[in-house]
Parts: C-alpha cells; structure tokens; sequence
C-alpha cells in the first residue's frame, strides 16, 4: 500500500492521558487522532465519527498539543498504553516529535509502559527508551501478522516486516522487554508458527489475536478475500457470516502445543510481566479477547458456548 498524502491539523487537548475502558484498565495515550498507516482492518478508524473526520481514514492526521505533564509520579504503578488508537511513531512523529516528547514528560513516572508500533521509527529513541527502563516497566510492542510482504503491503503502508522484526531485536537485545504481537491472524492467511520461529529469539510474550470483522471495514476485507484468495472465501464466510469459531479454536490449540513443543509458557489472556528465557517467549492467547470483560483481569475468559 502507498503512503498516501496525509493532511495535518493539530488540535489542543486538556489532557493527553485518558483513563482506558479496557479489561486491563489504566491509561490509552495517543498523541495524533488518525494514523497514516492506513490499515485496512483498523478497528481505530471509529475515531473519525468523534473527531468530525469525514475523509478517509489513513489520510489525516491532528497533531496533538496538550498541557505538560507537571506530577508524572502520580502514575507510579499505573499502566499506561501508548498507542491505542494511532501509532505514535508513524512517519510524521520524525517532524513532530509529539510521542518522544511524551515519553519524555513520563520518563520519571514509575509507570508500566506499553508503545504499540508498527514501525522502526522508535529506534530513533532508543536512548531514552533505555533511560525509561531503568525506572519504569517498559514494554515495546510491534504488531506482524504476516511473513509474506506483499500481503503486508495490500493491508497498511507502514515498514516492511523486515524492518519491524530488525527493530524488535535492536530493541530486545538493548535489554528492553518486547513483544511480537501477532494480529491480526487472517484465517488461512497468517502462519503463526512461522512468524513465532522468526521472532522467538527476541521477544518476551507473543500475544495472538484473531481477525475481528465487527467494523465498517468488514465488506473490504471480504472483498479482498474474494479477489486475492478466492479459495478462501468460503472460510471467511463460515466464520464471519455465520459464527463458526472451530477454525479459531484449532488454531489456539494448535498454539497451545506449539508452546509445549518449544518449552514455552502459554496463558490465556493475561500478559504476565516477566523476561523470559531468550527462546521461550509466553504465548498469550488473546483471541475473542473482549470475552475477558468482567473477569477482573484474572486471565481467565469469560468462554461463550457456541453460538
Ligand atoms: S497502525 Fe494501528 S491505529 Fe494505525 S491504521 Fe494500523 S491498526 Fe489502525
């Protein structure tokens, strides 16, 4: 997928930090409303509707400014996740600099970081990543579903996987903990052994989740399957026009006895944090990840019987 031409505003917040309605609660920080990598199964695009957005998503993009964060400390122990729904080191951050100056503002803040990326860019930070990790919990997520680049390219114009799997180690083997996170897998499409091989010597947590076709987006990626993979056609409607969640259910138990093979710890739902032996990344189960609602974060799914 080509970068398209992406036009910039820039809007004032009150705040950066707003308070997650997630499972896992704590904070969802972004520091751009829109993001250029224009995914096309992107569950952020509903941000348009909020933000009087009416072009096309991956098009635009608002260059947050917000107050300084004067009392970082009163996020001590707090989880805060950069990068919900944009991704702060999409390629305008290399002029705006709005998410360095973020992770700047929190450096002291004792607080159990995540940043969410699909790029390289955070390289560009790696010092004062370094710097973080020494006082907070810090965890840098890349997000690869696919080993295969040109599937990579219909489906966002962000960097290659290459480039993502090359910044996991530079960031890994500096001692910082990461994960691979494998979504979303596309039934028949996303070979999660394959990309648990490539990453397994530099990331601490695999983290899966399933293809989600709830949003606006599904009739794209039907359609796609029905031009690209015609052969496939007939999975995606079994699952997605008529519920049927056996495909998923082989796959984490396929997963399940991948991380037994490979002496690796599997859990469900739930991101324990730990570094782990280099080779033996725990794998998360978070399909149906939504089912974890209510659960007080225990790990434990709130399983739906078969609908
Ligand atoms: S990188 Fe994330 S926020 Fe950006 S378009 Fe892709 S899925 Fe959406």
């Amino acid at each position: 997928m080509e970068q398209q031409e992406i036009k910039v505003g820039f809007v004032q917040t009150k705040s950066v930090m707003t308070k997650s309605n997630t499972p896992l609660g704590g904070y969802s920080v972004n520091t751009y409303v829109g993001c250029p990598h224009a995914c096309r199964y992107c569950y952020a695009s509903f941000m348009k509707r909020f933000t009087g957005h009416t072009e096309d998503w991956g098009t635009f993009m608002d260059v947050k400014e917000w107050p300084a964060i004067t009392n970082p400390g009163k996020y001590a122990g707090q989880k805060i996740v950069v990068g919900t729904v944009t991704d702060g080191y999409n390629p305008l951050e290399a002029q705006y600099g709005k998410t360095r100056l973020l992770l700047e503002q929190l450096k002291d803040s004792g607080a159990d970081i995540l940043i969410c990326t699909k790029s390289d860019l955070v390289l560009r930070d790696l010092d004062l990543l370094r710097e973080m990790n020494r006082k907070n919990r810090l965890t840098v997520s890349w997000s690869v579903n696919t080993l295969d680049e040109e599937f990579k390219n219909d489906m966002d114009a962000a960097v290659s996987i290459e480039r993502r799997l090359a910044a996991m180690k530079e960031v890994y083997d500096a001692g910082i903990r990461t994960v691979c996170f494998i979504s979303p897998v596309f039934p028949g499409l996303t070979d999660i052994e394959a990309i648990f091989e490539k990453a397994r010597n530099q990331c601490d947590l695999i983290w899966l989740e399933n293809l989600n076709l709830r949003g606006g987006f599904k009739a794209g990626i039907m359609a796609y399957i029905a031009e690209k993979h015609p052969d496939l056609l007939p999975l995606y409607e079994e699952i997605y026009n008529r519920r049927n969640r056996s495909y998923f259910e082989e796959l984490e138990k396929k997963a399940e006895q991948m991380a037994k093979a490979n002496q690796c710890r599997f859990v469900d739902n739930e991101t324990p944090y730990e570094r782990v032996p280099q080779g033996h990344p725990t794998i998360v189960d978070y399909f149906y990840h939504e089912e974890v609602r209510g659960t007080g974060n225990s790990g434990v799914r709130n399983r739906k019987t078969a609908e």
